[in-house]
């Protein structure tokens, strides 16, 4: 497999260390595994490496869910079907940067998120959720 981060980069050619190389070599060999399971929070384990992801629950709005489960995947996989970036090593750091556009970033879904809880939450709704 070719790893690449968004940029086009390969990973282990730009800041990569021999251990990041070694991490990341490792992360591949093992298939990711569920380690607990909280109402909000999933704890992953591939490997060395550890991450927490949302749950999808199944009140979330269809276009939520669907993105959501996409970065999980991403995450899980290291690789992003929607943009295609791979997840990579950075002086000790696993990342997987997500390109500008996609709809399954981080950043793509807190505003999805936001906007969803506006259209559930109308503002003026006296059941709205308090402000932040
Ligand atoms: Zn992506």
């Amino acid at each position: 497999m070719t790893r690449q981060g968004s940029d086009g980069a390969a990973y282990g050619q730009r800041g990569a260390t021999e251990y990041d190389r070694g991490f990341l070599a490792e992360v591949d060999r093992h298939q990711p595994q569920l380690v607990r399971a909280e109402r909000y929070a999933e704890t992953w384990r591939r490997g060395p490496l550890e991450v927490t992801l949302n749950p999808l629950c199944d009140w979330y709005p269809p276009p939520v869910k669907a993105a959501l489960q996409t970065y999980r995947q991403a995450v899980l996989d290291g690789h992003c079907p929607a943009c295609g970036a791979y997840s990579r090593m950075t002086e000790g750091f696993w990342d997987l940067e997500h390109g500008e556009t996609c709809t399954s970033s981080p950043e793509a879904l807190a505003l999805m998120a936001g906007a969803a809880v506006l259209e559930m939450f109308p503002a003026g709704d006296p059941d709205a959720p308090p402000e932040v």
